[in-house]
């Protein structure tokens, strides 16, 4: 398809096979543990850890959204943490030094930790304020998450990429809160675009999955290797039906991100809330970075009520928003963060995700459960 086309037309014939008369547009998840192979073992298709057609659509697909109209490599995942255990681990080396985020994804730190004891050299720093900057010395990774969860924290990528690479560091983007369709980080300068496709980008609460893309033939093939290594090989059933989620990508992030935002402008009114983050917002610290290169801001608002109580009333209250951890998915979900104990955040903090429901519903629901939580 021509880079020029727009989202949604991209979003829905995304990895499709060329017509085949009597086939399906697309073609249904092949289950094979092994393919029929005399001969020579050669590929495409040999052992099911190795390779699968329904895969082969889903990686292709997805490719096309992360970089339109160029040749990338894409590696599906069992999960989101699969993917980014699988770039950390395949690329990183006894006496190495990587940069990661302060305030990622909770499973972050246990990743730290894991490299800390193979001897590679942990690094963090915030997502804002470009701390980043003063570590990159002698480092071969900058991981960066933006905008960040659940703090919601959005760095520069052009700024942070041209300084790593002038230090000879390669660089991940975790890409989830905003899915291809709300920025494109290779085109941003990173070398990989790593995603949980587990939320808003299957978005409908039933897979977990993830996804590696950059267009290096070789780091792709280092990464493909950690799969077939690890094993964290995503099913065919989950791999189809993420492809089957793509085709609505557009229409789903579009509806989510104005809710997003519905939200963030009513909450803005509210005196009760205070730390409100959304990044679409103009006043919101990270609106001058999300501009820069954000296409689409998000479905994920975040604020803080005034304590435990008062949040897990206003939980308790909403009926179209499900408590629920996640994001990204066509139903509205919230949840008290600070009930898990990985994130440094307010016991008020709340995490909320918009889904595709009307906006007026939804706006509703939420001001009377804060009403009803007081
Ligand atoms: C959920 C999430 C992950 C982990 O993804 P799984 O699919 O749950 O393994 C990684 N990064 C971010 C930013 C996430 O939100």
């Amino acid at each position: 398809m021509s880079a020029g086309a727009g989202d949604g037309t991209r979003a829905v014939r995304a990895g499709l096979p060329e017509p085949v008369k009597y086939e399906p547009t697309l073609p249904g998840p092949v289950f094979a543990a092994h393919f029929h192979l005399p001969g020579e073992p050669v590929g495409p298709y040999t052992y099911g850890r190795d390779s699968n057609p329904t895969w082969t659509l889903l990686e292709r697909a997805i490719g096309e959204l992360e970089a339109p109209g160029e040749p990338v490599e894409t590696v599906a995942f069992a999960s989101g943490m699969a993917a980014i255990s699988a770039v950390l681990f395949s690329l990183l080396r006894a006496g190495d030094a990587v940069v990661l985020p302060a305030d990622g994804y909770q499973a972050l730190p246990l990743v730290g930790e894991q490299l800390t004891a193979y001897g590679v050299e942990v690094r963090t720093a915030p997502t804002g304020g470009d701390a980043q900057l003063s570590q990159l010395k002698g480092a071969r990774l900058l991981w960066i998450e933006t905008p960040s969860n659940p703090g919601l924290d959005v760095c520069d990528v052009r700024r942070l990429t041209g300084a790593a690479h002038a230090a000879g560091a390669l660089v991940a983007v975790d890409n989830t809160l905003a899915t291809p369709l709300g920025q494109r980080p290779l085109e941003l300068g990173a070398d990989f675009s790593v995603a949980s496709d587990t939320k808003g980008m299957t978005g409908h609460g039933d897979l977990l999955l993830g996804h590696v893309t950059c267009r290096d033939t070789a780091l792709a093939a280092q990464v493909r290797r950690w799969r077939k290594i690890a094993g964290a090989i995503p099913g065919p059933m989950e791999a189809w039906l993420a492809h089957r989620s793509l085709a609505t990508l557009q229409l789903r992030i579009e509806r989510q991100c104005a809710n997003a935002l519905a939200l963030a402008e009513a909450l803005q009114e509210r005196d009760e809330i205070t730390g409100l983050r959304y990044p679409g917002l103009p006043s919101d610290p990270s609106y001058a970075n999300a501009t820069r290169q954000m296409r689409r801001y998000g479905a994920v608002v975040s604020f803080v009520l005034p304590d435990r109580g008062h949040a897990e009333r206003f939980l308790g209250a909403l009926r179209l928003v499900d408590d629920a951890t996640s994001f990204g998915g066509v139903r509205s979900s919230a949840e008290r963060r600070g009930r898990w104990g990985g994130d440094a955040v307010p016991e008020g903090f709340i995490r909320l995700s918009a889904g595709v429901e009307d906006p007026e519903d939804l706006l509703a629901d939420v001001l009377r459960a804060l009403d009803e939580a007081r």
